[in-house]
């Protein structure tokens, strides 16, 4: 029961059960409430803004409440607001996949909606096996994936994820997946996209020799392009992934891109693959998808793979999501699709350099920065005591609580402090995030 005099934060702790959250930690830190947003900024109750500098888990494309999403947002739900599709086609959804298949890199053929990232990996997963046994392969029954890696918290997605600090308490439900080692370039910057890195590392020979020896089980490889955001923004390199990827391809094993967090700009491009110049048979696509307003996602699957689905009804590809592609979603993601092509890629390299000059200017300025990384729109830096030595336990939220006192939402992955903007960022408000970072970074560690 809650009674008019309550504040919503109280409301809140009483009901709400919080995404990656210890309970605990609401004492020192509780839920702020957001009232509204607008461009880079949230406006917390008394109007007070805050620099969303994570694009709010990495959604965000081109700002909050951007008014042509908006405006799409609105005419779609006044004219068609939902139908199951199953059975049932709309605008939408079609030009979105259309605009999808022709937008990605290399010769796609259709579009499966579904409703956030993890489903998105389930059912590529599931496509992929499934067109195993339909070939008469069952015996691929197994997922390469790479160490490190994140791609959500479904079981399935979960058992992916090649970090303990996700899988556990889960591991025993898990099925068992076969890992490859990747590079971690903890250096990385806009120079090596043009650059074979990782190419001839000692991973990718370890990786590629672990492909070919367990080739005959495996179904696909599961790989997030270029960075592991969720994985301390590791950057794994341009020359690893075409390597591996080729690797696995020449092998019969399907490539599955998960692009969830690097797509839609992030990575200085559309798609990540493109800097490698890799086609993956699977991409998975969210967050930006939608220009980061609504839940959706998709599965961009790669041309005549659906073929052998074709004949009797037990060949289908039996798996749904409620709300798979919904008008309204997918009119915001056309909106934001179209915003992208009409300008913003365009502009990307110049935001990428101005990111860069700032990340470079707070790497410089503090003893307690010990590497600084860059992927287009993504900043990261590596810190801890100045003097060396492990970071403090709960660095991140020590870093987090004292970027909220300035203003400045950052969501620290432990001792990476990390970047990712909307797109639409601009100089001066990239000088200000500089500013107020390095001001966090040294009154927690210096
Ligand atoms: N894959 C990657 C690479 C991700 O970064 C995420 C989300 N952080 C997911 C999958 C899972 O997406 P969702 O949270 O929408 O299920």
């Amino acid at each position: 029961m809650w009674c008019a005099a309550m504040t919503l934060r109280e409301r809140d702790l009483q009901v709400l059960w919080h995404p990656a959250s210890h309970f605990d930690d609401h004492a020192r830190l509780p839920p702020l409430p957001i009232a509204r947003a607008s461009g880079c900024w949230l406006h917390d109750l008394d109007g007070a803004p805050i620099l969303d500098a994570i694009a709010s888990w990495w959604t965000s494309v081109h700002g909050h409440c951007h008014p042509r999403i908006v405006s799409a947002i609105a005419e779609q739900a006044a004219r068609l607001d939902h139908v199951l599709l199953a059975g049932f086609t709309h605008e939408p959804a079609v030009a979105l996949a259309e605009a999808l298949v022709a937008a990605a890199p290399g010769e796609y053929g259709r579009v499966f909606f579904a409703d956030c990232g993890s489903a998105a990996v389930e059912v590529a997963l599931k496509i992929s096996f499934q067109a195993r046994v339909l070939a008469g392969e069952g015996e691929r029954r197994r997922f390469a994936t790479l160490d490190n890696s994140y791609h959500g918290e479904t079981l399935g997605a979960l058992a992916l994820c090649g970090s303990e600090r996700y899988r556990e308490p889960f591991g025993p439900l898990l099925m068992p997946v076969l890992e490859l080692p990747t590079p971690d370039l903890r250096d990385h910057d806009l120079d090596d996209l043009g650059s074979d890195v990782g190419a001839r590392s000692e991973a990718a020979d370890r990786a590629i020799a672990l492909l070919e020896a367990h080739a005959s089980e495996l179904s696909a490889l599961v790989v997030e392009p270029l960075a592991q955001c969720a994985g301390r923004m590791r950057m794994t390199g341009v020359g690893y992934y075409r390597r591996v990827a080729e690797a696995a391809q020449a092998l019969g094993i399907h490539v599955i891109a998960d692009e969830i967090a690097v797509g839609f700009g992030r990575s200085g491009r559309l798609f990540a693959s493109a800097w490698a110049g890799v086609q993956p048979e699977f991409l998975c696509l969210s967050k930006g998808l939608s220009g980061g307003v609504l839940p959706l996602a998709a599965v961009v699957v790669r041309r005549g793979l659906e073929d052998i689905f074709r004949g009797g009804p037990e060949r289908s590809f039996l798996h749904s999501h409620t709300y798979a592609g919904n008008p309204i979603a997918c009119a915001a993601g056309l909106a934001s699709l179209h915003l992208l092509q009409e300008g913003v890629l365009a502009g990307l390299p110049a935001r990428a350099a101005a990111l860069r000059e700032r990340r470079l200017r707070v790497a410089g300025a503090s003893p307690a920065i010990r590497h600084s990384r860059q992927l287009g729109m993504i900043a990261a830096f590596e810190v801890g005591p100045p003097g060396g030595g492990p970071p403090p336990p709960r660095l991140g939220l020590e870093l987090r609580a004292a970027a909220l006192a300035r203003g400045v939402l950052l969501r620290p992955l432990h001792d990476i402090v990390y970047w990712m903007p909307p797109l639409s960022i601009r100089d001066d408000e990239l000088d200000l995030l500089a500013e107020r970072t390095l001001a966090v970074v040294r009154e927690v560690l210096e």
